[in-house]
């Protein structure tokens, strides 16, 4: 018999380098500002952002600031608790704010989610959300505490 395998356990707290982009980011949504960035060659607008443009493989560093309202453009429900996740349930979606062109995955808060029939009624695609801030941020994505619908 070989043990190729062993159940460990890690239960620690770390820093992560988030590197100038996302650093960047972070900052932004201190002050209120949902920052993004362009693709100098296909023109789409990341959020949030990325150092590069995956399609293009250049460089994306023009900057631009963009406004907290968007649409959904997916949700879910999680009816289960994970380890230091939110009490279920919860909702979340895929908004693309007005100008990005990719999707903020955030929280959206005010639905009924006691019956999971009625949920899809309440957040078809296209609704109009916008984010609330924080009281206290702190560079982190939950500087957005979630999002609302508007
Ligand atoms: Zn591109």
């Amino acid at each position: 018999m070989t043990i190729t395998t062993q159940r460990v356990h890690w239960d620690l707290n770390y820093d992560i380098h988030l590197g100038a982009t996302w650093g960047r980011f972070m900052a932004g949504l201190t002050e209120q500002k949902i920052l993004a960035n362009k693709c100098p060659d296909c023109a789409r607008v990341f959020v949030p952002p990325q150092a590069y443009c995956e399609s293009c493989f250049v460089r994306t560093d023009e900057w631009l600031e963009l406004p907290s309202e968007g649409v959904v453009e997916a949700f879910t429900v999680a009816w289960q608790s994970f380890r230091g996740g939110p009490t279920p349930p919860y909702a979340i979606a895929g908004i693309r704010l007005d100008g990005a062109s990719t999707l903020l995955m955030h929280y959206v808060h005010g639905l009924d989610l006691s019956d999971p029939n009625a949920v899809r009624a309440q957040l078809p695609v296209g609704t109009r959300v916008g984010a609330v801030w924080a009281e206290e941020r702190t560079g982190q994505i939950l500087d957005i505490a979630h999002f609302a619908k508007i």
